[in-house]
């Protein structure tokens, strides 16, 4: 149980940024020497959203203990430092799996299983949980007000201010704050009537966040804290920003934290120091220089898909003063002979992750002329498997190699699914079927380097850990024969049995890594892999001018 929650709900559209919001509060929370901690509620069936299709539902972020999950808690870890666990994600499927799975035990010992109390209670149960031992726990439920899906949570949290005492619970409210161009005028009333909404099924807001694109003058704040119920300063006005990392900084000057500390009567514990923060926004908004790289994707009409990948760009151009355009191309387009003349302009090449043969060929020739052409190149996960397959058929002369994914008859598989191999003198065999579905291997490993490699240079250490999210490995079979064909084998998890990194002598900066570096970039720790990728191409782009 948390000393303090804070639930936050969103009307009017979706989209507002609750996540990010969320996260904005976490961390100016924290700024103060308070514990918090944060939990995002999806009010969808899908047991998790590892099965969910890229465009309906962005990226899956994967956290250490392998738990896939909404990508807002990429924004929460990557705003808050904190390393989240599968308690800070649930969703209706998991908890209606639970209780059906109770039923069935005869849990319930005979009595009509509910709604309420059974399902509320399942869901208050949960939200303890992930704030056990924190100050704060914040508590974002997904999806908009009136919404069929949100009621349970919408009701186990008002039991909550009930449960818990009012006065240790807030309710946070955002909104949008339309600007109708041919009035002229910034309109209340969409929030006027989700506030209403909100109150009719008990709830009734504290604080109301209002996003908008102008600026909302104090007499808009008054007409909407009389016609919501709540006190003037409690209307807090969110401005469009140039990136999401202003946000905090935008809060603080609305004096969201202190508003917060005040109704909640927190005990802080410092004063709050932002400045490293501002001046990486600083860094965001005023880069000295640019650099252009390649991002050869299979979903790039939605970058929601790579919000990771995106932002762990920004930290590193902020880190190195650097502006990072991103140039898409959608990896199918790189299929024709032009392919050279649409990568002729970038200084860097990067395939990321990603699942299914379409646009492999595409990606096979990126990897190509990136190799040829001494351009820097990271390949991620997908990536680093198809640089194995480009290496294999144009390096180590095996005519057809592929990735088993995508060629079960090929002679040489030289990614494939992983079932036999040798753990401490013993053969370990994994059962097929058990490579299917959900199966995958996920979450955080650890990996050894080798020194003297570019991987060494860049973690400056010999043990990392990353996390991972993929069914294929690279087969052993081949160390040899491409090793002697000069591919470095600079990683390998600690039994030796999986190879973890791949990369070239001889070329400025061309590595392959199973895993994902992204979901560990952080705003104020750029991933070193990212980092570096980005500092070579910037050095390439210096020696092409
Ligand atoms: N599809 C590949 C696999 O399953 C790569 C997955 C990924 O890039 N995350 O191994």
């Amino acid at each position: 149980m948390a000393k303090k929650y804070i639930f936050i709900t969103g009307g009017v559209v979706s989209s507002l940024g609750k996540g990010i919001t969320s996260a904005s509060l976490a961390y100016l929370l924290m700024s103060h020497g308070l514990s918090v901690s944060i939990v995002k509620i999806d009010p969808y069936l899908n047991v998790d959203p590892g099965t969910m299709n890229p465009y309906q539902h962005g990226e899956v972020y994967v956290l250490d203990d392998g738990a896939e999950t909404d990508l807002d808690l990429g924004h929460y870890e990557r705003f808050t430092n904190l390393t989240l666990s599968r308690k800070n994600n649930f969703t209706t499927g998991q908890v209606y799996f639970t209780v059906i799975s109770k039923e069935r035990n005869g849990d319930y010992l005979g009595k009509t299983v509910q709604i309420i109390p059974h399902i509320t209670n399942e869901i208050k149960k949960r939200i303890k949980e992930a704030g056990k031992g924190k100050d704060v726990l914040i508590v974002e439920i997904g999806g908009t007000i009136g919404d069929i899906e949100g009621l349970p949570f919408l009701e186990a949290i008002r039991q909550m201010g009930y449960n818990e005492k009012r006065e240790n619970c807030l309710y946070v409210h955002l909104t949008l704050v339309p600007y109708i161009k041919t009035a002229g005028e910034l309109k209340t009333k969409p929030t006027q009537h989700s506030v209403k909404e909100l109150q009719s099924i008990g709830i009734s807001p504290d604080i109301i966040v209002c996003r908008s694109e102008r600026r909302i003058s104090n007499e808009l704040k008054e007409k909407i804290a009389m016609f919501c119920n709540v006190e003037k300063e409690a209307v807090i006005s969110a401005l469009d920003v140039d990136t999401v990392y202003e946000i905090p900084l935008a809060f603080k000057k609305e004096g969201f934290d202190r508003l917060v500390i005040e109704k909640l009567s927190l005990d802080v514990k410092k004063e709050p120091n932002l400045s490293d923060w501002q001046d990486m926004v600083n860094a965001i908004k005023n880069p000295k220089d640019k650099v252009k790289i390649a991002f050869v994707g299979k979903y790039v009409g939605l970058k929601e898909s790579y919000k990771s990948l995106i932002e762990s760009f920004v930290h590193s151009g902020a880190d190195l003063d650097l502006k990072v355009e991103l140039k898409w191309i959608e990896s199918e387009e790189l299929e024709g002979e032009n392919y050279k003349d649409l990568l002729k302009d970038v200084d860097g090449i990067l395939v990321p992750g990603g699942f299914g043969s379409r646009g492999i060929e595409g990606k096979l020739n990126a990897i190509k002329y990136a190799r040829e052409n001494s351009i820097p190149f990271l390949g991620i996960c997908l990536g680093m498997q198809t640089a194995v397959v480009e290496f294999a058929r144009h390096v180590a002369g095996l005519n057809n190699a592929h990735s088993e994914e995508f060629d079960k008859d090929t002679e040489y598989k030289v990614i494939h699914l992983a079932r036999k191999w040798e753990k401490e003198g013993e053969i370990v065999t994994r059962d097929e079927t058990t490579q299917k579905g959900g199966t995958m291997r996920l979450g955080s490993y650890p990996c050894i380097i080798e020194k003297g490699t570019l991987a060494y240079k860049i973690y400056k250490k010999e043990k990392i850990d990353e996390r991972h999210r993929h069914r294929y490995e690279f087969n052993n079979q081949y160390r040899d024969v491409f090793k002697k064909a000069g591919l470095v084998i600079s990683g390998v998890s600690p039994d030796n049995e999986f190879v973890e990194i791949v990369e070239l002598e001889n070329h400025p900066f061309f590595i392959g890594v199973q895993f994902h570096p992204e979901f560990k970039s952080r705003p104020l720790k750029p991933h070193p892999v990212i980092r570096m990728f980005v500092e070579k191409s910037y050095e390439t782009r210096r020696i092409k001018a």
